[in-house]
């Protein structure tokens, strides 16, 4: 399974891909991550991104790209599978993707894109403020993130849905109930497109 999550902050990305990952034994890389913890042990890459990552703007995507490049072919985890959570966001990073992965993983097989309204992500991120504190979770850098992510990562649908990868799920509800409706759109496809069995 090469799987991509897509949607807002706060649309539980996270949440659901550390369970498709479990359930499908396919390592979830969450490009998010992977900057908060380069960020706090103080890496080159943290310092790096601190300063987009603390305004709730985008880590430069020559930076990013390296980063996955890095983490997917060099420690050849791509060979199994993988859920990407945070990534691509922009359409080069996209590009990139597509670039780098198909000759060393082959082609995505799906792009999950998780609906959730604007004033649910932004009550969202305000309790995970609370409970996680989070560097970048303040209401006006959840604010900048979601214009972000409306100006540079929301095209990235039409670009998924040209290419038949792109499957909307209702990100609503409980954590379980998002899950139960990703692993029935995922059957819903592979009964559909026998390769992906
Ligand atoms: P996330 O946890 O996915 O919401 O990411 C937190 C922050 O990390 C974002 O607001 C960006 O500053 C940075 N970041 C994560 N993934 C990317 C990416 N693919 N491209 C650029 N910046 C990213």
């Amino acid at each position: 399974m090469r799987l991509v999550l897509l949607g807002p902050p706060g649309s539980g990305k996270g949440t659901q891909a550390a369970r498709l990952a479990a359930r499908h034994g396919v390592p979830a890389i969450s490009t998010g991550q992977i900057f908060e913890s380069d960020i706090a042990a103080g890496t080159p890459l943290g310092k790096q991104a601190e300063d987009y990552v603390r305004r709730g703007e985008l880590v430069p995507d020559t930076v990013v790209l390296e980063m996955v490049r890095e983490r997917l072919l060099d420690r050849s985890d791509c060979a199994q599978g993988f859920v990407l959570d945070g990534f691509p966001r922009t359409l080069p990073q996209a590009e990139g993707l597509d670039r780098n992965l198909v000759n060393a993983c082959g082609e995505l097989d799906v792009v999950i894109d998780l609906d959730v309204d604007e004033s649910e992500v932004l009550e969202r991120i305000a309790g995970r403020a609370r409970t996680e504190g989070r560097v970048d979770d303040t209401r006006e850098t959840a604010i900048n993130r979601l214009k972000v992510f409306t100006d540079e990562t929301a095209p990235l649908r039409r670009y998924y849905r040209d290419r038949a990868l792109l499957v909307t799920v209702d990100g609503t509800g409980s954590p379980d109930e998002v899950a139960d409706r990703i692993e029935a759109a995922l059957a819903d496809r592979a009964a559909r497109r026998p390769r992906l069995v």
